[in-house]
C-alpha cells in the first residue's frame, strides 16, 4: 500500500476531504449494504474502485462503467466495515458499515445417497458433462443493464429455504451405507408445485438452457449484465436456449422436482462476477432475496 493511501485513510478517519479531490466528486453507493448484498456505486467513469477493509487491506478491484456505475457484490462473510476508494484518486472515498447476517445451521436427513454423489459410471459421466456445461455458461458474459431496474420474483410462492445457512445432508444408500455432505445454501428456494410458471426476474441473455443436468435437473442461466447471473434449477420445463434475450417477466419454463431435490421447488441463485480475477472460482453467490428490495438505479 502506498503512503498516499495511508494518508488518505487517515484523513477519512478525521472526516477531512482528501487533498486535490473536489468536494462534489465523491464515491456514492446505494443498494443493499448487507453481507450477501449488492451495491451500485457512482464514481468517475472508466475508473477503478478498490474495495478494502477498514484496516486498508484491499479485497478486490471493480471497474466503473462508462456511465459512471460500478456494481459490487458483497460476500456472505464480507468484512462489516468497508472502505471504497477510487484507484486514481479522482473521487473522495466512501465508508460503509454492512449489516451482519445471522444464518443458521441445518441438518437435512432422509436423502437418497445415490443422488448426493454420482456413484455409477453412468452417473459420473452425466455429472461430468453437466459440470462442463455449467463451467462454460459461467464463463460467458454479456453486456446488459437488466439488474439496474431491480428484480421481481421469478415465481409466486412461499420461501422454503433462504440463502445463507450451512446444510448438512445425511442419508442412506441402496447398499445400506450412510453418507453425508455439507454445503452452504447459496440460493433462494420457492416452494411451488411442479409445472408452475418461472419468469425472468430481470432482463438478460440466456447462457444455458438444459433440461437434464445431473445435480441441478432442468436448468437456466440468465446473464443480466453488470456481471450478475441468475441460476434456476430443478425445472420440469425449459423453454429458452443459450443466446435468447428475455425481458423481465418473460417465461423461462416451469418449476419441477428434477436433479438433487427433496421436493418440488425452484432454486434461484444469483452469482456475481469478481472482476479482480480471471479465475471464475473467485466469483461468488449473493442473496437473491435482497435483490427483490433494490431500488432502480441509473
Ligand atoms: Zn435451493
Amino acid at each position: 500500500m502506498l503512503l498516499r493511501d495511508w494518508l488518505l485513510i487517515g484523513l477519512i478517519w478525521f472526516g477531512l476531504p482528501a487533498p486535490g479531490v473536489a468536494e462534489d466528486t465523491a464515491i456514492s453507493c446505494s443498494g443493499q449494504a448487507v453481507q450477501g448484498g449488492l451495491l451500485f456505486c457512482t464514481a468517475p467513469p472508466g475508473g477503478t474502485l478498490v474495495v478494502s477493509g477498514s484496516k486498508g487491506e484491499a479485497m478486490r478491484e471493480v471497474p466503473v462503467a462508462e456511465d459512471g456505475l460500478a456494481t459490487i457484490g458483497l460476500r456472505r462473510t464480507e468484512a462489516l466495515d468497508l472502505l471504497i476508494t477510487d484507484k486514481d484518486g479522482w473521487a473522495a472515498p466512501a465508508t460503509l458499515t454492512l449489516s451482519a447476517r445471522e444464518d443458521p445451521f441445518r441438518t437435512i436427513t432422509g436423502l437418497d445417497c445415490d443422488k448426493v454423489d454420482a456413484r455409477t459410471e453412468e452417473q459420473k459421466a452425466h455429472a461430468g458433462r453437466s459440470w462442463v456445461k455449467k463451467q462454460n455458461a459461467f464463463k460467458t458474459f454479456h453486456e446488459g443493464a437488466g439488474a439496474r431496474n431491480g428484480f421481481i420474483r421469478p415465481s409466486v410462492g412461499p420461501s422454503s429455504s433462504p440463502f445463507g445457512p450451512a446444510r448438512k445432508y445425511v442419508g442412506v444408500g441402496k447398499d445400506g451405507e450412510p453418507c453425508e455432505s455439507t454445503s452452504v445454501h447459496r440460493g433462494y428456494d420457492i416452494a411451488i408445485p411442479v409445472g408452475t410458471e418461472i419468469i425472468a426476474p430481470a432482463a438478460g441473455t440466456v447462457t444455458l438452457g438444459d433440461p437434464d443436468l445431473y445435480y441441478e435437473g432442468g436448468t437456466v442461466f440468465l446473464d443480466h449484465g453488470d456481471g450478475l447471473k441468475s441460476v434456476f434449477l430443478h425445472m420440469s420445463e425449459v423453454d429458452v436456449a443459450a443466446g435468447d434475450m428475455v425481458d423481465a417477466g418473460q417465461r423461462l419454463g416451469a418449476s419441477g422436482n428434477t436433479g438433487r431435490t427433496t421436493g418440488p421447488h425452484l432454486h434461484w441463485a444469483v452469482k456475481w462476477r469478481n472482476p479482480s480475477s480471471d479465475d471464475r472460482e473467485a466469483d461468488f453467490y449473493i442473496d437473491p432475496a435482497l435483490l427483490l428490495d433494490l431500488d432502480p438505479v441509473g
